[in-house]
């Protein structure tokens, strides 16, 4: 999953950032309220932390302007101690939750992982498919309750095709799921890492549409 983190803030940018690495996010961090914009437009991430106190344009001017798009992406706003108005503001112009600096990490990802899971339409914090169990929370993935041994490129790949059972995804969507703006983008590496995800969950568990993308069936074959 890929997210937008706007912050100005550097020792907070740089450390959400890479605790969400470290939790399997591919994470792009802008530093103003125009970037923030700029980013948004480009509509790769699947949510986006949102810092409400940055330079150039507000954080809530940002927010108000995304939904009155009609861009729905779940938004996590960051909010000082003592902002109650903010905070109220936020809400009230289209985020979905917030947390109040100084924050710990670790509910950051939760709480992202939660609106992730809403914002596709489940309640339940794993993705199971057929014999295949993936559960975003611990990283772990179960093939028949056995675990499975994955790279994190293999698991982002496996987590963006079990988000969305039915819906073929390209190239360019599942590479948007594994690299941030400042990661490499290396050649093949989706077909490398399908290959190796058809290796270990077999063959049919993943086609491949000619052309067109990847997909899992809407409806698991073992079920
Ligand atoms: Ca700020």
């Amino acid at each position: 999953m890929r997210v937008l983190l706007a912050e100005d803030d550097p020792m907070i940018g740089a450390s959400v950032r890479q605790g969400l690495r470290q939790d399997g996010f591919a994470v792009d961090w802008v530093e103003d309220g125009r970037a923030a914009e700029l980013a948004l437009a480009e509509h790769a991430h699947d949510a986006i932390v949102l810092d409400l106190g940055l330079p150039k344009r507000a954080g809530v001017d940002v927010l108000g302007a995304m939904r009155r798009s009609g861009d729905t992406r779940p938004v996590l706003i960051l909010t000082a101690r003592d902002a109650v108005a903010d905070r109220v503001a936020g809400l009230d112009a289209g985020a979905d939750d917030y947390v109040v600096k100084p924050f710990d990490l670790n509910e950051l990802s939760a709480r992202l992982r939660a609106l992730l899971r809403r914002g596709a339409g489940r309640a339940a914090p794993l993705l199971a498919h057929g014999e295949v169990e993936l559960n975003p929370a611990t990283r772990e993935v179960r093939l028949r309750g056995d675990p499975l041994a994955l790279s994190p490129r293999e698991f982002a790949l496996l987590e963006a095709l079990l988000a969305r059972p039915g819906a073929i995804l390209s190239r360019a969507q599942l590479e948007d799921k594994l690299y941030g703006w400042s990661d490499p983008v290396e050649s093949n590496a989706v077909e490398v890492h399908i290959h190796a995800l058809r290796k270990k969950l077999g063959a049919d568990f993943i086609r491949n549409v000619r052309g067109v993308g990847w997909m899992v069936a809407k409806v698991p074959a073992s079920a």
